[in-house]
C-alpha cells in the first residue's frame, strides 16, 4: 500500500491570511445590532424577496448559466451593452477570476495599503505577486500607484469607494491613472459602494470602462441592494476580459435564487433611493456624534465609518470591540487592514446607530 502525503498548494497559497469576515454577533441576552459587515439595515426590495420565493418551486432546474435576464435587467438600468456585463457569485468571485485570468507567478498586482484584503488574497492565490503602495491620510494617492507599476505589473486594484476607510478617488483621478498606467495594464475599478456616493460623478466612471479596452468596473448587489445573502457580483467589461472571464467561470456560477432577485431589485429604484437616502441623513448624524465624543472619524462616502480610538487617551479598539459586542453593538476590527486602533462601523437603521453611539459615550465615560 502506497503511504499517503499531504499534497503541496502553490508556495504563495501559503502566505495568505484566510478572509475572517466581521462577527455576526455579541454578547448574549441583549438584543443585536450587527454593524460588522456593511449590510442594507433596510433590507431588501420586498420585490426581490418575493421573486426569490418564487425561485422555490422550480429548485430542481438548473439556473440560466449565462444570467440573460439578470445581465439585461442591470444594462438596461445603466444603459450599458448586456454582452458587457458578466455575473459572479459575488463581486468577491469576479476579482478572482479576474485574477486567475489576468495574473500568472512573476507578475504583479498592485493596490493601496488599507485596499480591501481580497485584492491581496486573489493575487497570491493566483501566484501572482502583491505590490502595496502606501495612502496618504488614508486616502489613495495616484501617483504613489503609478511609482510602483513596474514591467511585470499585470493588474491594478482601485476600491472607489476604499473598504474600510470610505476615501474616494475622484473620476478625473482615476481617468489620470488609467491614462498614466501602461497600455495592457488592467485597471479594476470595484465600485462595491457606488450608489453610496453622493458627488455624483460616479457614473463618469462608467463611461471610463466603455471607452477602454483594458478597464472592468465591479459592483454588487450585496450593499445598496440588500442581498448580500444571495451572492450577486457583476463586471462591465470590454469584450476581451468578458470573454476570458466566461471561459474560466463555473457553468452555472450565479444561481437561479440569486438571478430572480437580483432582476427584481435592480428594477426597484424606489427601493434603491430609500437606501441612499437612509445613509444620507444617518451617515452624517452618526459622524457627528461620534466626533463630537471625541473619536476621530475620517470622512466616509460609503455606508460606513471608521472610528479611531487612538485619539482618546486610554480608549483601545480591541477592548471597545469586545465592550460594545457585549452591549449587542457589532461592529469590525481592521486590524488586518493595517488599522490596529480602529473598528469599522455599519450605517444601521435609528435604533442601531443610537445603541452604538450610547455604547461609546459608556466606553468613553469608563476610561480613566
Ligand atoms: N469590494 C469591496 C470594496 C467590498 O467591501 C466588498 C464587500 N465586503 C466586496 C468587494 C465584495 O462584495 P460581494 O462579494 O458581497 O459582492
Amino acid at each position: 500500500m502506497s503511504q499517503s502525503t499531504s499534497p503541496t498548494p502553490r508556495p504563495s497559497v501559503l502566505e495568505i491570511a484566510a478572509y475572517v469576515p466581521g462577527r455576526s454577533s455579541g454578547g448574549t441576552g441583549v438584543k443585536q445590532h450587527k454593524l460588522s459587515s456593511n449590510e442594507n439595515p433596510l433590507g431588501p426590495s420586498p420585490a426581490a424577496r418575493a421573486a426569490f420565493l418564487d425561485v422555490a418551486n422550480s429548485l430542481e432546474l438548473y439556473p440560466d448559466g449565462g444570467a440573460t435576464l439578470l445581465r439585461e435587467a442591470i444594462a438596461a438600468a445603466y444603459g450599458l451593452k448586456p454582452e458587457r456585463i458578466v455575473c459572479g457569485n459575488g463581486s468577491d468571485e469576479l476579482l478572482s477570476l479576474i485574477a486567475n485570468a489576468f495574473l500568472s507567478p512573476g507578475d504583479e498586482a498592485v493596490f493601496t495599503e488599507h485596499a480591501f484584503l481580497v485584492y491581496r488574497i486573489v493575487t497570491l492565490a493566483a501566484g501572482a505577486t502583491p505590490v502595496v503602495v502606501a495612502e496618504s491620510d488614508l486616502t489613495v494617492d495616484v501617483d504613489r500607484i503609478l511609482a510602483a507599476v513596474t514591467p511585470k505589473t499585470r493588474v491594478v486594484f482601485l476600491a472607489n469607494p476604499n473598504n474600510p476607510t470610505g476615501s474616494y478617488t475622484p473620476v478625473h483621478e482615476v481617468r489620470r491613472l488609467r491614462e498614466s498606467l501602461p497600455p495592457g495594464v488592467l485597471l479594476v475599478i470595484d465600485a462595491a459602494y457606488a450608489e453610496y456616493v453622493r458627488k455624483n460623478d460616479y457614473e463618469a466612471g462608467i463611461e471610463l470602462v466603455a471607452t477602454r479596452e483594458d478597464t472592468v468596473m465591479t459592483r454588487t448587489f450585496s450593499k445598496i441592494h440588500g442581498l448580500a445573502g444571495l451572492r450577486i457580483g457583476w463586471a462591465y467589461a470590454p469584450a476581451g476580459v468578458i470573454d476570458a472571464l466566461h471561459r474560466i467561470r463555473g457553468p452555472f456560477n450565479v444561481n437561479a435564487a440569486a438571478i430572480a432577485a437580483g432582476v427584481a431589485a435592480i428594477k426597484d429604484r424606489a427601493h434603491q433611493d430609500r437606501s441612499v437616502a437612509h445613509n444620507e441623513t444617518w451617515l452624517p448624524r452618526v459622524t457627528d456624534a461620534i466626533r463630537a465624543l471625541g473619536f476621530g472619524v475620517p470622512d466616509s462616502v460609503g455606508n460606513f465609518i471608521l472610528i479611531d480610538f487612538s485619539t482618546v487617551p486610554g480608549a483601545d479598539a480591541a477592548e471597545a470591540d469586545d465592550f460594545l459586542c457585549a452591549r449587542g453593538v457589532v461592529m469590525r476590527r481592521v486590524a488586518a487592514y493595517g488599522l490596529p486602533q480602529m473598528l469599522r462601523m455599519t450605517i444601521g437603521d435609528q435604533e442601531a446607530n443610537e445603541a452604538s453611539l450610547a455604547a461609546l459615550a459608556e466606553y468613553k465615560d469608563g476610561l480613566q
